[in-house]
């Protein structure tokens, strides 16, 4: 069973400011079985970003089909997008907010029902406890991360996607990442990961995708694709 299905995906961002058309995805195809962390390696504009903000619904492809859970995202944006859940890369959070306030915007706008929510156990699990009544504005990067962590988790999604998780980041918010991602794992969630750096990916990855100038290069299971490099 695959966790995503993605289909001839294509995206052409429109000219503006002098800058021509760009094609940030040429054509992509690209199965994440069930139950995998799979990662997503390739160099700065690669179209990493791209593809995530397209699964995550925030960018409106070109052309091509995506089924996340079962749901192609055409026929059934709703439930599609209620199967997963992604930690974004910019730290942009209301900064009038505070994490216990966010969370519950968030469970509002996913309709997580009040008896299932679990905001208190999500921020123990990321580390943000003792910040829960803080405004925003007033959280490190460090802290802001744990709390995009927290939200993508409100739903209980199938599918956590993580965009760059790691990049800028001190070593114990590095180890609650990669403890979080192992246990949400274990636990049957598959887990999405874009980097640039492929001893995390080696790490961290069952399998590897490569993606190069809009491309799908290589796709395979970690050890595989090590042994060709
Ligand atoms: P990555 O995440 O791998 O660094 P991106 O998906 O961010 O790559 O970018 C892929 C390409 O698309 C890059 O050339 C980038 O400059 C371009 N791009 C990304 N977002 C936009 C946008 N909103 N408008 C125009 N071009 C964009
Ligand atoms: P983003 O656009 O990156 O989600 P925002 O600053 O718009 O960042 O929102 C941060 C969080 O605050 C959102 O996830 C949302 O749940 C909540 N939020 C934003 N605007 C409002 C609002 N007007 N009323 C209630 N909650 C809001």
């Amino acid at each position: 069973q695959n966790a995503i299905e993605i289909r001839g995906l294509r995206k052409t961002y429109a000219a503006s400011k002098g800058a021509p058309d760009k094609e940030a995805l040429k054509g992509v195809d690209l199965d994440i079985p069930q139950g995998s962390v799979f990662g997503l390696l390739g160099p700065n504009g690669a179209g990493k970003s791209t593809l995530i903000n397209i699964l995550a619904g925030l960018v409106v492809k070109t052309a091509g089909q995506v089924t996340i859970w079962g749901f192609d995202q055409d026929v059934n944006p709703r439930q599609s997008r209620a199967s997963i859940g992604v930690m974004p890369q910019e730290l942009n959070l209301d900064p009038f907010f505070t994490p216990r306030g966010a969370l519950e915007v968030q469970a509002g706008l996913y309709g997580v029902p009040k008896s299932q929510r679990h905001s208190d156990e999500i921020l123990r699990l990321v580390g943000l406890e003792d910040k829960a009544e803080a405004y925003a504005r007033t959280l490190s990067g460090g802290m802001r991360r744990r709390l995009l962590l927290a939200k993508a988790l409100v739903h209980t999604p199938h599918v956590l996607v993580l965009d760059e998780p790691t990049a800028g980041v001190d070593i114990e918010l590095r180890q609650m990442l990669w403890e979080n991602v192992r246990r949400l794992n274990r636990e049957g969630m598959t887990v999405i990961l874009t980097t640039h750096y492929l001893e995390e990916a080696e790490e961290m990855c069952d399998e590897i995708a490569i993606i190069n100038q809009g491309d799908l290069v290589a796709r395979d299971s970690t050890v595989n694709l090590l042994s060709r490099l």
